[in-house]
């Protein structure tokens, strides 16, 4: 019998379950999609979420799968550059975009070579077992069970399991959506890849080479009030009369190239309980995080590195499920802290471009004290980002 059963193979359970067959532990990874790039995923990692990787021993499968660093961050209000930080700000590395897809595929592919590890892809599950009071296993679409001695929810902020289970989930108030466009790179940011921040006009996106060759990536902010026919705007146009005029021009040439947009529903919250006996949820599925200075990836990769420390020496020792749910509620406690922290911080930063967005008079304010002031808000800003890169909590791969 499998020991473990993982529910979602995004950068939580691919990771997960690889460091538990590492470790000998018979793991069974169910994933809903076909393959990796069917679902949106996010590419920036901060250093904490570098460091998290180096200390699982992936660094080089990273180098080995399209990759690129952020040079600097650029803030434009209006038509004003209000101040540019370069990378890697402090930190012994860069924030790196990687192309998740064939990431999480590596991770899949190297825990393939273990005898302990079962992957099951393109059938998602559906319902949770029960041994009495203790859940004990998963139920897929196509109507097999799969039981197991602990059951990990890593299914992503819609989580099926966490509904299962009924583990409460709390949401901070929905504040915006995200229209998420590809389009063709221009060489300036091949050279020098800028992670641009514009607002403009009550508008706001982000825009900033990829982790893959030859494509810009453009996060446009929908506010939850906003009455913008996203399936017919000139969106070229929309982008160019935002930005400085190399950008505008680009933006114009290269219209055709535009990918039509994914909209993404930003859910952001948490779960007062993440576990229950025989069952633990981690990453999205315990704490959805915004998208907001690249988080949810690098908490990921926390998440599991706690969790490993905790279940690896219970799960070796085929120790008894008290032990086990015991260790659940210690995997919590020892996360909740930096969660909660990234949460506000994410929060936070999300507001101040809130109030950018929604006050014109704020704007001209920023815009009319940039080159006086520009200096003095670009120091404000980079104090303000040092949890947000470094984490807040010392995480260590002990096993
Ligand atoms: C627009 C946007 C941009 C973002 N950009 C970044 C970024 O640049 N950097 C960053 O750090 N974070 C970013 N995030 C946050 C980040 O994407 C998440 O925090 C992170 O993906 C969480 O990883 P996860 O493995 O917990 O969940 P997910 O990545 O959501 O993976 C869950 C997996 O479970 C699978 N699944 C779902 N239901 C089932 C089921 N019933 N059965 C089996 N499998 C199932 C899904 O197909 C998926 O593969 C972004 C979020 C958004 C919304």
């Amino acid at each position: 019998m499998t020991q473990v059963v993982i529910v979602g193979a995004g950068p939580t359970g691919a990771a997960l379950a690889l460091l538990l067959v590492k470790r000998g532990i018979a793991t069974t990874l169910v994933e809903a999609a076909k393959d990796s790039y069917r679902v949106f995923r996010g590419e920036a990692l901060m250093p904490s979420g570098l460091d998290a990787i180096a200390q699982m021993g992936l660094s080089t499968m990273l180098e080995g799968v399209p990759h690129r660093q952020i040079d600097a961050w650029e803030f434009i209000v209006g038509d004003r550059q209000l101040f540019r930080v370069d990378e890697p700000m402090g930190s012994n590395q860069p924030c790196t975009l990687v192309s998740q897809p064939p990431f999480l595929e590596a991770l899949i592919a190297e825990a393939q070579l273990h005898p302990e590890f079962e992957f099951i892809s393109g059938v998602p599950v559906k319902d949770l077992l029960y041994n009495n009071d203790r859940i004990a296993g998963v139920k897929l679409g196509d109507g097999r069970e799969i039981p197991a001695a602990l059951v990990i929810g890593t299914d992503g902020r819609n989580s099926v399991v966490r509904q299962r289970a009924e583990l409460e989930l709390v949401k901070q108030q929905k504040s915006i959506d995200v229209l998420w466009f590809k389009l063709a790179a221009h060489p300036r940011f091949v050279a020098d890849n800028v992670f641009y921040s514009i607002l403009n006009g009550g508008s706001g996106f982000s825009v900033f080479h990829g982790a893959e060759s030859g494509k810009l990536h453009l996060a446009w902010v929908l506010s939850a009030d906003d009455k913008t026919d996203w399936k017919h705007t000139d969106w070229a146009e929309t982008f160019a009369s935002r930005s400085p005029l190399w950008m505008a021009e680009h933006f114009r040439n290269c219209a055709d190239s535009i990918e039509s947009p994914m909209r993404l529903s930003v859910v952001v919250g948490r779960c007062p309980r993440w576990y229950r006996p025989g069952i633990i949820l981690l990453g999205d599925a315990a704490h959805p995080m915004s998208p907001v200075r690249a988080q949810g990836i690098n908490m990921a990769f926390r998440d599991v590195i706690v969790a490993a420390n905790h279940l690896v020496p219970l799960l070796k020792t085929e120790s008894n499920s008290e032990d086990i749910d015991l260790a659940l509620s210690q995997i919590q406690a020892e996360r909740e802290a930096e969660i909660i922290r990234a949460q506000q911080l994410q929060a936070q930063e999300a507001w101040k471009g809130e109030q950018l967005r929604n006050n014109g008079f704020v704007r001209l304010l920023m815009m009319q004290t940039a080159p006086f002031l520009g200096e003095k808000i670009k120091q404000f800003w980079v104090k303000g980002q040092y949890e947000l890169r470094q984490g807040v909590t010392e995480v260590k791969l002990v096993v």
